[in-house]
């Protein structure tokens, strides 16, 4: 179903409602929205808040193929890369400065309104483990 969603969100032009999609495909809106946000996370797809009739809704547009960075997404917060890819430091992951403020960005990053994507600022964990 997840494919289907996809190609008939990329057979429209300008897009699809949310609410018309799941009709379309036959399965109910739950299970869109399932696969909505599959497509969302993936980068493959773009959403919109669109009212019809006073009912809101969404307008899903295809994005085309996800970019590299987009691969990477889930290790990025803000400009800042997971530390322990390619780490070769001796590993003590209690005592990791740079792991502590890689989860401290990631922390900051959800707790505020700014999202994984959006820079954030650096936190100075030395003091933190004092
Ligand atoms: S926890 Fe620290 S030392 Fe260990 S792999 Fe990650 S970055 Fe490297």
């Amino acid at each position: 179903m997840y494919e289907e969603a996809l190609e008939y969100i990329k057979s429209c032009e300008d897009g699809v409602l949310q609410s018309d999609l799941w009709k379309c495909l036959d399965i109910d809106s739950r299970k869109c929205s399932r696969i909505v946000l599959k497509l969302l996370k993936e980068d493959i797809i773009t959403r919109e808040p669109e009212s019809v009739d006073g009912v809101r809704t969404y307008r899903l547009r295809y994005a085309g193929v996800p970019s590299s960075s987009g691969r990477f997404r889930q290790l990025l917060v803000g400009e800042m890369f997971e530390p322990c890819a390619g780490c070769i430091n001796e590993c003590v992951p209690e005592h990791c400065p740079e792991l502590s403020e890689w989860i401290f960005a990631i922390v900051l990053a959800e707790g505020s309104d700014l999202g994984l994507d959006q820079p954030i600022k650096k936190v100075n964990t030395a003091k933190l483990q004092q």
